[in-house]
């Protein structure tokens, strides 16, 4: 069949110059394609990549018999293709290959995957730059294996989910995911400091909000019509916003299967109603939970310990409620109604520990400690928030709203709601506290 063969080969004649121009560093299910100087570390991102892919096509593609056929093709069929771009002018070739998929390199700063394949802008920290890298490999496998990966929220907020990375002690198995825990982890991350500008800009950004978010400046992915109105947002605002909601959904233990084996539902119809609905009961809680986060949001936050345990050895009696407050605990849910313009007398008595600093137990009271402060509050507070009952929409952040109750306090409400409390604390800091609190709200 000739005309074909001249097809094909006119094809191979079309891709190959734009191959020719960039050096071409093959593993065993990606191959790298790059006009960056192949520097050590440029020589090893192939088998980095290779053993990333393999650990996120686990969580992405559960189906043993699936994943196996998916390996199987990249490596004895077509590999995926990483192309890492200098910040020069590409080669006319390569500018073609962008034009293709509608880019020019104007378009993209960091990275953009498109039919299984990803590109990647050269990045002045290659640390970051991996992350990046991994977080379009991320779309790549669920293009490959799904079509595509699914509404923009949980495409973003899934590959923003598995994009960050560890290599175990022995150094041996590379671990995907989880909070950063410091500043100096990934340098130039600048996620949680954008975060906290947005939050501070839009006070009533909800959990159900993000699932409506699009970008202004990527038309062709909207958010799910089913929803209601998109929120438009710049790139700049919304891809902290996805990376927030990947972490609370893959970093709590409530959640993350829930999202994770969402990856294999893309191409269902409703997608993000259906994922509602999987979370069941817990999804009032994730929206409290998103409240918290985002309010408090820094390195480190501990999914585990902000869990909105309902207050323990609950008591009403005739003058009001008694409850324990743990230590370790963040926000516990007291079940004690307010309604608008009610104030409410607070006491509270009890020591605890709220911080082992070098083997040093730093015992505090309800009041708190003067040694050290945390967001302009002593250590160890009691603290007090209005909350809606179930975290619903259209309200401000309650946990932007902070009023401080220490051993005897009082509180007003503008809405009707619950009362929630904690003992002030930083969120990544919370494992190194115990014991607890006897709190009581008068009625
Ligand atoms: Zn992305």
């Amino acid at each position: 069949m000739p005309k074909i063969s001249l097809l094909i080969l006119t094809l191979l004649l079309i891709a190959s110059p734009a191959h020719a121009e960039l050096a071409v560093l093959p593993g065993k299910y990606v191959s790298l394609h790059t006009n960056v100087p192949q520097s050590k570390e440029i020589l090893a991102l192939p088998a980095f990549l290779d053993l990333a892919l393999v650990e996120q096509a686990k969580i992405l593609v559960p189906d043993m018999t699936q994943r196996t056929a998916l390996l199987n093709r990249l490596a004895t069929q077509e590999k995926i293709r990483a192309v890492l771009l200098d910040n020069k002018e590409p080669p006319a070739e390569v500018l073609k290959q962008l034009a293709k998929h509608g880019y020019t390199p104007k378009d993209f700063t960091d990275g953009f995957a498109v039919r299984g394949n990803y590109w990647v802008r050269r990045q002045p920290l290659f640390r970051f730059m991996q992350g990046i890298f991994l977080h379009e490999q991320v779309h790549a496998i669920m293009q490959r294996t799904y079509g595509h990966s699914g509404p923009v929220w949980y495409s973003e907020a899934l590959a923003e989910s598995l994009s960050r990375f560890r290599f175990s002690a022995d150094g041996k198995k590379l671990l995907l995911g989880g909070m950063p825990y410091s500043k100096k982890e990934i340098p130039g991350f600048s996620r949680i400091k954008n975060l906290q500008r947005i939050v501070k800009e839009r006070p009533t950004i909800a959990l159900d909000d993000v699932f409506r978010v699009e970008m202004a400046d990527v038309p062709e992915r909207k958010a799910e019509p089913s929803l209601g109105n998109a929120l438009v947002l710049s790139q700049e605002d919304a891809y902290p916003l996805y990376w927030a909601l990947g972490m609370l959904l893959s970093c709590d233990p409530n959640y993350a299967n829930a999202f994770f084996s969402a990856a294999t539902e893309v191409n269902k119809p409703d997608f993000t109603i259906r994922f509602r609905k999987a979370l069941g009961e817990k999804l009032p809680l994730a929206r409290m939970q998103w409240f918290a986060f985002v309010a408090a949001i820094d390195y480190g936050y501990d999914f585990t310990s902000e869990q909105f345990a309902p207050a323990k050895q609950k008591r009403p009696t005739e003058q009001g409620t008694f409850f324990t407050l743990d230590a370790a605990s963040g926000w516990t849910n007291s079940g004690v109604s307010i309604r608008a313009g009610q104030t409410k007398q607070i006491f509270a008595r009890g020591r605890f520990q709220i911080a082992k600093p070098q083997g040093v137990v730093w015992e505090a009271e309800p009041n708190g400690i003067t040694l050290r402060y945390f967001r302009g509050r002593p250590l160890g507070e009691l603290l007090v928030a209005v909350g809606p009952p179930d975290g619903t929409t259209g309200k401000k952040n309650p946990f932007l709203k902070v009023s401080p109750a220490g051993k005897k306090g009082s509180i007003t409400s503008q809405q009707d709601g619950v009362l929630y409390f904690r003992l002030n604390d930083s969120p990544a800091q919370l494992g190194d506290n115990a014991g607890s609190v006897e709190v009581f709200v008068g009625k």
